[in-house]
């Protein structure tokens, strides 16, 4: 799993990148990019200091039936 990027709403700040103890959060070209997503651990740090909710870990409930 990754946290899903919006670009539209990033403002380039990096402080997804410094909380993201994955490291793997990068700024390239003031653009955010996530260098290795199987590296994500989905601690969910990175929305959290995101006021600009560019990032998100969205939670996925599977229903067993
Ligand atoms: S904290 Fe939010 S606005 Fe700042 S670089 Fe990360 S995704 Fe972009
Ligand atoms: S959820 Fe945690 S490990 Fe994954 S990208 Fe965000 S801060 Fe990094």
């Amino acid at each position: 799993m990754r946290p899903l990027i919006n670009l539209d709403k990033c403002d380039g700040c990096g402080l997804c990148v410094a909380v993201c103890c994955s490291n793997i959060l990068k700024m390239v070209d003031k653009n955010l990019v996530i260098v290795d997503g199987d590296g994500c651990d989905w601690c969910a740090l990175c929305e959290a200091v995101c006021i600009s909710g560019a990032i998100v870990c969205p939670l996925e409930i599977v229903l067993n039936s």
